[in-house]
């Protein structure tokens, strides 16, 4: 049996406990592979050999951070085929998705904050001729960093790149059920000169390896994305020792379609939208609203068009979904068409395994599209992040109704408004309690913008200029003339 390896002090190591966890695929249930069950030893190995690595990295000019980072990138870009295909087995995405979406974004995250870093210049304030002021912006040390696992690779290197960037060194802890592209990247990391120690990948469970990590007082900030169950533990684990705290969490995203559409044009984008990455990505549009006059019809060529996307085999190039992550995940998606049939919701399409799949896939976490209507704002359905293919679909009248509609929701992640009439989309995006609104389009992120949640779906803000604020110290030195 193929097995992960911890990553620590620059060489790949076993758990210290010699326990180990199974991988089963999500395309049959098989097991395919095991990881480590890393213990809290393990984490506490992790930490003190990147607390050693730290001094000289912080020291290190940032033209040579930036060029070992860009290095990294380019290894990324060579090993394509492997990253790819590691992403495809754990998550059981499209091959072609992580081609075009995963991997080319984790290359892109280090060459973005690579070059980031030899641009900044700092503020100065000048006190009338009596004091001069100036920023020094400084590394804080460890970085523990948390990741989920529907974009396993592009999440982490996500928080990898900036905390390394900016000269901290990190403690990286992927989700159990995704850790084969860190485990690859942490080799080519070495093979690109990252010296010994400056990031560690250690694999398990969320505790005891994340808990360890974010309760340990030798790691001062934490960046985490995750489900907000979660991110709130992390949030009291992390209690009393005032660290720095970036939490992406879950999101429950309204897609709301005014009455002006052409229905051809946006059809297929608001497909993407809810379905993506079998929907699993926090930013997918699971409630739909449309405006009235357009209801009906909308709800029947929407529903059309979702029965037509391609389920199977994600290594097949025409495959549009693949299956869900793991068959704890596949059962709580299932259980919500469920809740969702007894309260009365009219499954429209899906809510079945696919009906023409091979023998080999009987076993496998597939689920065909799935669109409801129906149901009440109330639902239970419309308040929980399901984080699957199920959408809803309910109607709007008026502008204010839409956005009442869409802030009706413990998250606050992102919405898109989908309209020809730019004035009207411009007064929504303003009303709506959401981190990112996009307008007649979806998932277009620019890595020099913001990127959060507000309420449920997070604390704190990163991307760009952000990301460089969250991963750094500034201080104010005032010298008098
Ligand atoms: P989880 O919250 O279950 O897990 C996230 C990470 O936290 C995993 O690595 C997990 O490990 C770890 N973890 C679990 N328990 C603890 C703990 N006590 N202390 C520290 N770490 C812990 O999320 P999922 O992996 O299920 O991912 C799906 C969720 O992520 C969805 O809610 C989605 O919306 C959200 N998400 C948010 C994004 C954003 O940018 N806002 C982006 C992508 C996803 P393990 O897997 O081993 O349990």
């Amino acid at each position: 049996m193929r097995r992960l390896l911890n990553f620590i002090d620059g060489e790949f190591r076993e758990p210290t406990s010699n326990k180990w966890l199974e991988k089963h695929s999500p395309l049959n249930d098989e097991v395919i592979y095991e990881l480590p069950d890393s213990g809290e030893m393990d984490v506490i190995q992790a930490i003190s050999s990147a607390a050693k690595a730290f001094e000289k990295w912080a020291a290190t000019p940032a033209e040579e951070r930036s060029q070992i980072l860009n290095r990294i990138a380019d290894l990324i870009d060579e090993n394509i085929d492997a990253l790819a295909m590691a992403e495809c087995e754990d998550v059981g995405k499209p091959l072609s998705l992580a081609r075009k979406l995963d991997v080319p974004r984790a290359s892109q995250n280090f060459r973005f904050f690579a070059s980031k870093i030899l641009h900044k210049v700092e503020t100065a304030s000048d006190m009338d001729g009596q004091a001069v002021n100036y920023v020094l912006r400084q590394p804080l040390g460890v970085a523990g960093l948390i990741a989920p696992w529907n974009l396993p690779l592009y999440l982490m290197t996500w928080k990898i790149a900036p905390a390394l960037a900016t000269g901290n060194v990190a403690v990286c802890k992927p989700s159990e059920f995704t850790s084969q592209s860190c485990f690859l990247l942490a080799d080519l990391m070495a093979r690109a000169g990252l010296p010994k120690g400056v990031c560690n990948f250690v694999f398990g469970l969320g505790d005891p390896v994340g808990r360890t990590l974010v309760e340990h007082p030798g790691v001062p900030l934490i960046s985490f994305t995750g489900g907000t169950k979660t991110g709130e533990l992390v949030q009291k684990q992390s209690l009393g020792h005032f660290k720095k705290l970036s939490l992406e969490l879950g999101g429950k995203n309204a897609t709301i379609v005014l009455k002006d559409v052409d229905l051809k044009k946006v059809v297929p984008s608001i497909l993407r939208a809810s379905f993506l990455n079998q929907g699993e990505i926090c930013l997918c549009g699971s409630r739909i609203l449309v405006q009235e006059d357009l209801f009906e019809e909308f709800c029947e060529v929407f529903a059309e068009a979702a029965s037509q996307l391609v389920v199977g085999d994600p290594r097949e190039e025409n495959t549009f979904m693949g299956p869900l992550v793991s068959k704890v995940h596949y059962k709580k998606v299932k259980s919500f068409v469920e809740i969702a049939r007894k309260e009365d919701g009219k499954v429209l399409t899906g809510g079945e395994f696919p009906e023409n799949l091979g023998d080999e896939f009987k076993n496998g976490y597939f689920l065909r599209p799935t669109v409801i209507k129906d149901l009440t704002q109330c639902s239970e359905i419309h308040q929980t992040e399901i984080f699957g293919p199920v959408v809803t679909v309910n109607s709007f009248k008026y502008l204010h109704e839409g956005v009442k509609w869409a802030n009706t929701s413990p998250y606050g992640l992102s919405a898109s408004v989908w309209t020809k009439d730019l004035s009207k989309a411009h007064k929504m995006a303003r009303d709506l309690k959401v981190g990112t609104v996009w307008v007649n389009t979806w998932l277009k992120r620019d890595l020099r913008m913001p990127f959060g949640g507000q309420k449920a779906s997070g604390l704190g803000r990163e991307g760009g200029e952000d990301s460089i604020d969250f991963f750094t110290e500034k201080k104010t030195v005032c010298i008098e003339f």
